[in-house]
């Protein structure tokens, strides 16, 4: 994005190399020679130019080079190529109970626990869409399941409508079909005590769904909706047309980021504190602009930038960078023109403190669980972090070069060591915040 021009009627935007047009009033959208009709007009209030919220799924694909989508129910934006797992929900009635069954596109995994007299199914860490975020059955046992992911990590509610029923979930159909049988459960000679207290009753499971429900009530940890957990947003260096550093054995740099970033993705969902957004899905090109934009849309608690260069011959090492510009900038242009507005090559600049304590705090946790000793933190001009609106780090793991083994780096202990080592470090920064 290289700047915002507005006049009285017409505003101009530029967004790495293509400009964008909008009029006061006026459903078309110019970006460069193209010309896009919105369904509704781009409006002015009070100075403020607003777009509909249709902008999102047709201007911003464009600008971004990606599938974005805008899920009206829960105000979320999708960007990149995710390809959510959908289902459909049946019930039917069986004697003294209800079967409830959802038909996957994809396979889940199933884990299940008991809460506040509910029962929580969760479906794995592949994004799952419902098309309805409730669903109500006209049964005794069970009269609602509910869908949420608002935390990161999908997963249906069951309310039973009463204390003491059995509930047997089974996963069956190569992993798409999910069965939760609700049962009375059958009457015993004696009158015997209904449970108290703990209402939903943790877990039976049924023929060969047992392998896959582990410990199930203790495997998960205690999280249930919560909208206003933090997100971190991980980003992978390079992709598509551009490789990155390459390693002995023909190792990209691009794919050995991807790599880190999926395993830091699971050990932060797993902590249940946060929510992850990932600025690069697959092998796509994606520019520094295009990267920020994504991480300013998140409005994250942080933004953390993963690279392997080559970095001399020791292997593994580990380097923590927070930004600086090459040059210091000119007091008299920040900010000068409008305190509304910020050079977008100024943006970081606000957060510099912000992001060099993040650095702090990863270099030391990194350390301590990869027992690699490092170097304190550099302060340089990392183009990405450049106009992130939040702490901003990288992270350069090394070295990935044409005559260094980089075995040492796929290594998954290795990998693990840096996904927990960021986890206590993003720890340790917010209890330093607070
Ligand atoms: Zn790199």
């Amino acid at each position: 994005m290289g700047g915002l021009h507005a006049k009285r009627k017409a505003i101009t935007i530029w967004f790495g190399n293509t400009r964008i047009v909008l009029r006061e009033n006026n459903r078309i959208v110019r970006m460069d020679n193209a010309k896009l009709r919105l369904a509704h007009p781009v409006r002015v209030v009070k100075g403020d130019w607003m777009v509909p919220t249709e902008f999102l799924t047709s201007v911003l694909p464009t600008l971004l080079n990606q599938p974005v989508r805008y899920r009206v129910a829960d105000r979320q934006v999708l960007i990149g190529n995710v390809h959510p797992n959908t289902f459909s929900v049946a019930a039917s009635a069986v004697p003294h109970g209800t079967e409830l069954t959802f038909r996957f596109t994809q396979p889940i995994q199933l884990q299940t626990a008991a809460r506040n007299g509910k029962w929580v199914i969760f479906l794995g860490s592949h994004p799952v869409e419902s098309t309805q975020s409730a669903f109500r059955f006209a049964n005794s046992y069970v009269p609602e399941a509910r869908f949420d992911d608002q935390d990161g990590i999908p997963k249906l509610i069951l309310t039973p409508s009463s204390v003491g029923l059995d509930f047997f979930p089974s996963l069956t159909g190569g992993g798409r079909v999910l069965v939760a049988l609700v049962k009375q459960p059958p009457p015993s000679p004696a009158s015997r005590p209904q449970p108290t207290g703990n209402v939903a009753r943790p877990l039976a499971a049924t023929g060969q769904s047992a392998a896959t429900l582990p410990q199930a009530a203790t495997a998960v940890p205690p999280i249930i909706a919560s909208p206003t957990l933090p997100v971190v947003v991980l980003d992978a260096g390079h992709g598509g047309t551009d490789d990155g550093a390459r390693g002995e054995n023909g190792l990209l740099e691009k794919n050995l980021t991807a790599e880190l970033v999926a395993r830091v993705r699971v050990a932060l969902l797993a902590s249940g504190k946060y929510k992850v957004v990932l600025t690069r899905v697959g092998d796509v090109n994606l520019s520094s602009n295009q990267r920020d934009v994504i991480a300013n849309l998140a409005h994250p608690l942080a933004f953390i930038s993963f690279h392997a260069g080559n970095m001399g011959l020791a292997i593994p090492r580990i380097n923590v960078y927070s930004y600086a510009p090459s040059s210091p900038p000119d007091p008299n242009l920040m900010g000068a023109e409008s305190p509304l507005f910020v050079p977008w090559n100024q943006v970081q600049l606000a957060y510099a403190a912000e992001s060099q304590q993040l650095a702090l705090d990863l270099q030391q946790q990194l350390e301590a669980t990869t027992h690699e000793a490092g170097s304190k933190p550099w302060q340089v001009p990392v183009r990405v972090l450049r106009s992130v609106a939040a702490p901003a780090v990288a992270i350069e793991v090394g070295s990935l070069a044409p005559d260094t083994n980089p075995t040492p780096l796929t290594n998954p202990t290795f990998q693990n060591q840096i996904a927990i080592g960021v986890v206590m470090a993003l720890a340790a920064f917010q209890a330093g915040a607070s």
